[in-house]
């Protein structure tokens, strides 16, 4: 990978974190140089710039770059004046030498980051207790919980404690999408690609699958993960699985898979309370360096209470808003500035699931289906015209969406968004449709 490619994939990135004009104002002021001394440098365009990229994004550009490309220890910002002084040290980037070529752990995502309280004490002992003695414990470990409340962030603490501790093991972390997209591919490739793909997973010691409630329906996908888990299982090693949901409520999985997953120990993450989520944010603040009063903590944990991705988005947004604006001390009034978009948006009379439901009603659909892989005809119109309807009547980005919808990716959202637009104007039946079902939901 070259810097430029890098530097792309974290635009990626920090398009889904970033506000649409912070990341505007980024892409024009910003280019990447080089990669220095496992620092990735990057040149704006002039002092000013320099000094606003670094308050308002820096700490986003890092967890972009972490994400990316986790072996880079930091980002340093330059003007065009010092470019010289690093354009020719470009540093071809190697891999690092992990035992595994795929084991790429988020390096901030560890056991000493993640706070632990009522909600989460168990599933966090099972978590620590597989990491210490992993294949001998639980085994499976299941863990499932709802949207951002660091069922992901558990498995990367497994690996990166795995990592220091077992430096030989072949510690393995895949989406069950990927597991699912590999698979296909490999499917379709030759008889070595296939047995490629069933060395990689048969064959490591620790397999983590992330959000196994995406799981494909096909035979292929279900049979192969079968005897991947019966491998593994026999061989006592350890398989560690996250979900949404707990294995009964998993709709496309096989029984046998089911039972399976419950031989071994099932944990689940509930929303923190209150006190938790405020300890959650005084570890994150401090992560960012940043100086923000217990009171200002509370008032932010009170606004999110079952998301806490959002509510550490929640966080960075007020941070980054005060050093905008230059104060120094982060107030009541910052707060209520920086809240005031996200406190709207929460007050908006229609959700999603209102809008889930006004379709599914008016089609006779159910919601699994709508949300779900099916292609026919019946279910995707429905399902593009709720695509339609939650991007005029909320302001979600993209992925949000995309993630609603089983994990579809933000161009097909937008493609969706796109046609149905389209088809409102051509298409009478489309537009009754649409209109319909705006009526229905603002008379709510
Ligand atoms: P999930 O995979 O369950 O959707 P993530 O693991 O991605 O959620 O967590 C979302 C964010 O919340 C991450 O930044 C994670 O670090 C943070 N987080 C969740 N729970 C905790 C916790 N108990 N302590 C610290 N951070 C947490
Ligand atoms: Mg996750």
């Amino acid at each position: 990978m070259d810097v430029r490619e890098l530097w792309q994939k974290m635009l990626d990135e920090l398009e889904t974190t970033l506000p649409a004009l912070g990341f505007d104002t980024l892409v024009e002021t910003t280019v990447p140089v080089s990669i220095t001394d496992g620092k990735l440098i990057l040149c704006t365009n002039s002092e000013v710039s320099k000094s606003l990229v670094q308050k308002r994004f820096a700490q986003q550009i890092r967890l972009a770059m972490q994400m990316v490309l986790p072996m880079l220890d930091d980002v340093e910002f330059i003007t065009e004046a010092q470019k010289d002084l690093y354009i020719n040290k470009e540093e071809v980037l190697r891999p690092v030498c992990h035992n595994f070529e795929e084991t790429v752990f988020i390096k901030k995502y560890t056991f000493d980051n993640f706070v632990v309280g009522k909600s989460n004490e168990f599933v966090a002992a099972a978590a620590r207790a597989v990491s210490e003695a992993p294949g001998k414990k639980f085994n499976p470990l299941f863990i499932y919980g709802g949207v951002g409340l660091g069922k992901t962030h558990l498995l990367h603490a497994i690996g990166n404690h795995l990592m220091k501790s077992k430096p030989k093991f072949k510690t393995l972390y895949v989406s069950c999408e990927k597991f699912t997209n590999e698979l296909i591919e490999a499917i379709r490739d030759t008889n070595e690609a296939k047995k490629a793909f069933r060395e990689k997973y048969r064959s490591c010691d620790v397999l983590m699958i992330d959000d196994i409630q995406f799981v494909s329906k096909t035979d292929a996908t279900q049979e192969e993960l079968f005897h991947t888990f019966n491998d593994l299982y026999s061989a006592e090693k350890q398989i560690i699985i996250s979900s949404d949901r707990p294995p009964k409520e998993i709709q496309h999985l096989e029984d046998r898979l089911r039972t399976r997953f419950a031989w071994g120990m099932i944990a689940d993450i509930k929303p923190p309370d209150l006190e938790t989520r405020i300890a959650i944010l005084q570890k994150k603040a401090s992560e960012q360096n940043a100086n923000v009063s217990n009171d200002i903590l509370k008032v932010i944990a009170n606004n999110v209470q079952t998301n806490i991705r959002d509510m550490e988005g929640l966080l960075t947004r007020v941070i980054s808003y005060a050093s905008l604006i230059n104060h120094s001390v982060i107030d009541m009034d910052v707060v209520k500035e920086a809240l005031k978009d996200y406190t709207d948006d929460q007050k908006e009379m229609i959700s999603v699931d209102n809008i889930i439901d006004a379709v599914t009603e008016y089609f006779s659909i159910d919601k699994e289906a709508l949300v779900g892989k099916k292609k026919n005809k019946e279910i995707v119109e429905p399902r593009q015209i709720c695509i339609y309807l939650i991007t005029e009547f909320l302001t979600l980005p993209l992925v949000k969406i995309g993630e609603v919808f089983g994990g579809r990716d933000h161009t097909t959202i937008l493609h969706a968004r796109n046609k149905i637009e389209e088809q409102c104007k051509t298409d009478g039946r489309i537009s009754v449709y649409v209109k319909d079902l705006k009526d229905m939901l603002l008379k709510k």
